[in-house]
């Protein structure tokens, strides 16, 4: 599943293709795959709520929502659900789509004719939003998702864990208190902070969560370096592939030696996701039995 690096990538990677661009047309091939504003007319053309005749005037991220603002105002919001593509293909040579292909854009000419953009997502957890203004993006949506985990600093992230006993891997996924973070990302950024994915959020320390937001920080950074993690069929833009899969150190690797310090990496499910953590590396009572053979036997 894509998460805040994949999407960033795209992001990225959209822009020279997009940005200052008009969309000559649009066309919706699921009808349930786009969600309407309530500030859109009832039956309002699927090409208006796709940016047909509009120029793509900027790019916005937040976790892992992705928008495109037109000059007229006009907002549409990507999500890439499980397993979400976009696509660009400059010379057109969009294969025949086929049916998991739910909307298609054609791109103006002022880079090259008869450009084709598709969003392809066999899994249809994904979606498009549509919005009359970013106003409305950000009021009737993006209100309620959690600050980006890209940027997050201590003091905010501090604030949003104090308030749940939930374990910090389930508060981690939780997109309204953090946004971006997923399953890949919130096992490595705990393994890289040494915090056991089944503490409660609240009883982390001051100084434990200064660590978490700041290697949240770094995996995220270094996995948009590698162009994210291609896991099934994630790619950019372009078709390019990611890299960061490379750099994993627990995500996938239950039963596998720790990198660190060579302990048996172990497998537990945490609503309803397999978590992979060090018992060693990541103690369940830190500073009482530091990675003792006591807090391993209590795994
Ligand atoms: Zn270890």
């Amino acid at each position: 599943m894509p998460e805040l690096p994949e999407v960033e990538c795209l992001r990225r990677s959209l822009e020279p293709h997009l940005l200052g661009r008009r969309i000559v047309s649009a066309e919706l091939r699921r009808s349930d795959f786009c969600t309407v504003s309530p500030g859109y007319p009832r039956g309002s053309p699927p090409g208006e709520l796709l940016l047909a005749g509009a120029v793509v005037k900027a790019m916005h991220r937040v976790g892992k929502h992705l928008a495109l603002e037109a000059d007229d105002g006009r907002v549409l919001e990507i999500h890439l659900g499980m397993s979400g593509q976009v696509r660009v293909h400059e010379d057109g040579s969009a294969e025949e789509p086929d049916r998991h292909v739910h909307a298609m854009w054609r791109l103006g000419r002022d880079h090259r004719a008869g450009a084709v953009m598709t969003l392809r997502d066999p899994r249809r957890f994904g979606g498009l939003w549509a919005f009359r203004s970013l106003e409305t993006l950000h009021s009737e949506r993006w209100c309620v998702v959690g600050p980006d985990a890209l940027t997050i600093e201590a003091q905010t992230l501090a604030s949003r864990l104090q308030h749940t006993s939930r374990a910090i891997k389930t508060t981690l996924l939780d997109q309204a208190i953090l946004a971006g973070v997923g399953n890949i990302y919130a096992d490595e950024a705990l393994f890289a902070a040494g915090i056991h994915p089944q503490r409660p959020a609240r009883r982390l320390s001051r100084a434990e969560v200064d660590v978490l937001a700041n290697v949240i920080r770094s995996t995220l950074a270094n996995a948009i370096q590698a162009k994210g993690s291609t896991l099934r069929d994630y790619a950019d833009a372009n078709g390019q592939s990611g890299e960061s899969q490379l750099m994993h150190h627990v995500y996938g690797r239950g039963g596998e030696p720790c990198s660190r310090c060579g302990t048996v990496l172990k497998s537990i499910v945490l609503a309803q996701r397999t978590t992979t953590f060090c018992p060693a590396c990541q103690p369940r009572n830190p500073g009482r039995t530091p990675a003792g053979t006591r807090s391993r036997a209590r795994m």
